[in-house]
């Protein structure tokens, strides 16, 4: 989608070189995605002065991919079963999501003219069911507070004063001093979209530990025999669950040339591509009749067959689809067994191996980053004092929900009331 029709790029002014008359009192927040913009809302909204950068030509490009979806911005569940989604996060993330709750991140929403629902999975979505009238808003609301936007300008790191450097397009060197620096550079996924994790490298070449990104909620290689692939490639499969480690889900997924993926599938991603890493199987079980016990099945399938095909007599008694059938016969275990009760089972349970992770270019999200422990509780850099970290660059992952939306605006928040907080000491110091 072309930027340039959203008014922000035009509007805000481009003034990413000059520093402001009060640099005491300017921040440059680099990355506009989510985290960025969010930052820079609440620094601005607090009188700061803010330059936001990004390396693209418009801000918010992978926000707008995730309102492909829908855009499920954060979820209705109970704060303790929400914020359990962060898993290793959980505890550090919980002063985040105090800041900016689901419940503010639906007010603010609605303060942009996108009222909220929650769908029957308990999910939460704007009305409108995509991003671009939300971005839109948003970024109109960051030029009225005044925020400077710096397109096309490449964080390529600090130099040796400490001073923000950036290649701005084409190849012009752009050297700034903020007040305070907020990094939110976005995870790997994607890259296309802006974020590569470019960054990681150059953190780790100022002694920041900073944890491999690893592909979240992505699909897996899967080796499909020619016929499944050659028929079956880019069809659905629906209503099914499945089950990996005793953890199952009901979903959808999707099988494609190379493998498998789909929401059902990014569930259980993350313990799946650490079995793989682990080097050991990842075996998933498909239900494909999760809706009906094994005894059920069973007895339908004990009516005559007559003279149908397997495939007829299945998809008649009970309504597997021919990728469903075709998924029966893929497996090692060999011929389907005639006994009733034996194919009931294996409807149940149609053992699936998954090889390898799909390349983070196509996850989702990005596990892995930077981790906690480099930060305090106001999410600024240990080893690099006024420099503040927000959003999917952080070392947490999470299911898909709006959890990844949530942690994203919130450490945001989080991130630029540390860097507000920054700025007022120092001054109260001078
Ligand atoms: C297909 C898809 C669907 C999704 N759907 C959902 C959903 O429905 N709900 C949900 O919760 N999440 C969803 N997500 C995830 C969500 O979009 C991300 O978690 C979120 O955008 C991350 O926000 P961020 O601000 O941390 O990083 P990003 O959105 O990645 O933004 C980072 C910004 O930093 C810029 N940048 C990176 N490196 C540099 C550099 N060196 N110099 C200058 N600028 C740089 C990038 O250009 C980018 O604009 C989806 C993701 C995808 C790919």
């Amino acid at each position: 989608m072309e930027f340039k029709r959203y008014v922000s790029t035009e509007s805000m002014k481009n003034q990413g070189e000059k520093q402001p008359a009060d640099g005491g009192r300017w921040v440059a927040v680099v990355g506009g995605g989510p985290a960025g913009l969010m930052a820079a809302e609440t620094l601005a909204a607090a009188g700061i002065n803010v330059t936001l950068y990004d390396r693209m030509p418009s801000a918010g490009r992978k926000f707008l991919m995730a309102g492909r979806g829908g855009l499920n911005l954060t979820h209705s569940e109970s704060p303790e079963r929400f914020l359990s989604r962060y898993g290793h996060a959980e505890a550090p993330l919980a002063r985040a999501i105090a800041a900016f709750p689901p419940a503010a991140l639906r007010e603010w929403s609605e303060g942009l003219g996108q009222p909220t629902f929650v769908g029957s999975s308990g999910r939460v979505f704007p009305k409108a069911m995509k991003a671009s009238p939300l971005l839109r808003a948003w970024l109109q609301r960051l030029a009225g507070l005044g925020v400077s936007f710096a397109p096309r300008h490449l964080w390529t790191g600090w130099d040796q004063s400490g001073a923000l450097r950036f290649t701005a397009a084409p190849s012009r060197a752009v050297i700034v001093r903020p007040a305070a620096t907020i990094l939110a550079l976005g995870g790997a996924s994607w890259p296309r979209l802006g974020s590569d994790g470019g960054w990681a490298a150059i953190l780790r070449a100022h002694g920041i530990a900073v944890a491999p990104l690893r592909p979240s909620n992505c699909g897996f290689v899967v080796a499909w025999s020619d016929y499944l692939r050659g028929r079956f490639a880019g069809t659905p499969l629906k209503r099914i669950a499945l089950t990996f480690r005793g953890e199952s889900v009901r979903g959808e997924a999707l099988v494609t040339e190379r493998g498998i993926e789909g929401g059902a599938v990014y569930a259980l991603s993350a313990a799946i591509r650490d079995a793989l890493a682990e080097g050991r199987d990842a075996v998933i079980a498909i239900d494909l009749r999760p809706d009906a016990t094994a005894a059920e099945l069973a007895r339908r399938l004990s009516a005559p067959r007559k003279r149908q095909s397997l495939a007829n007599f299945l998809r008649k008694t009970l309504g597997l689809a021919p990728v469903a059938v075709a998924l029966l016969h893929e497996t090692k275990e060999g011929a389907l067994p005639a006994d009733p009760e034996a194919l009931a089972r294996r409807i149940k349970s149609v053992p699936l191996r998954l090889v390898a992770p799909f390349g983070i270019e196509r996850a989702i999200s990005s596990a892995g980053g930077i981790p906690f422990a480099e930060l305090d509780e106001s999410l600024m850099l240990r080893k690099m004092p006024g420099v503040f970290a927000a959003g999917e660059m952080l070392d947490w992952e999470a299911p898909t929900g709006g959890y990844l939306l949530q942690a994203c605006f919130a450490t945001g928040v989080l991130a630029a009331r540390g860097a507000l907080g920054w700025i007022e000491s120092r001054a109260a110091a001078r």
